[in-house]
């Protein structure tokens, strides 16, 4: 299963960024919708993952980010219903081109009882 293995690497990375002691909430990924990943299942290995540890029940929440068509020529960003995809640009008949929409990013982490300390980063 191909989401277990990246909730697996998300949540090694939310444990680097962890305050000492702290329990991990819940943590807010972006995901771009030409990414091969299921949201559900994501969130389904998340659980699987943190099961058992001291952030047992922790959640992901997950944004979703559209990819983008815009055209090369007259620069228009052409609208679209989800799932579909424009051939042409709607205005000048160029061929589009598609911008972002693969991101798998860890945005924020909410944490539970996190020490207040001023140093941003610690390596335990
Ligand atoms: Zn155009």
């Amino acid at each position: 299963m191909h989401e277990l293995s990246i909730a697996t690497e998300l949540f090694a990375a939310c444990e680097r960024n962890l305050p000492p002691g702290a329990a991990l909430r819940s943590a807010r990924i972006a995901i771009g919708e030409l990414s091969s990943v299921e949201p559900e299942l994501l969130q389904f290995a998340f659980e699987a993952v943190v099961h058992g540890t001291v952030h047992a029940g922790a959640r992901l929440v997950i944004d979703r980010c559209p990819a983008v068509q815009r055209c090369g020529q007259c620069g228009t960003i052409a609208e679209r219903q989800p799932g579909t995809w424009l051939r042409q640009c709607p205005r000048c008949q160029s061929q589009l081109q598609i911008e972002g929409g693969d991101e798998l990013d860890l945005l924020e982490l909410d944490v539970d009882e996190a020490p207040r300390t001023d140093t941003t980063e610690r390596h335990p």
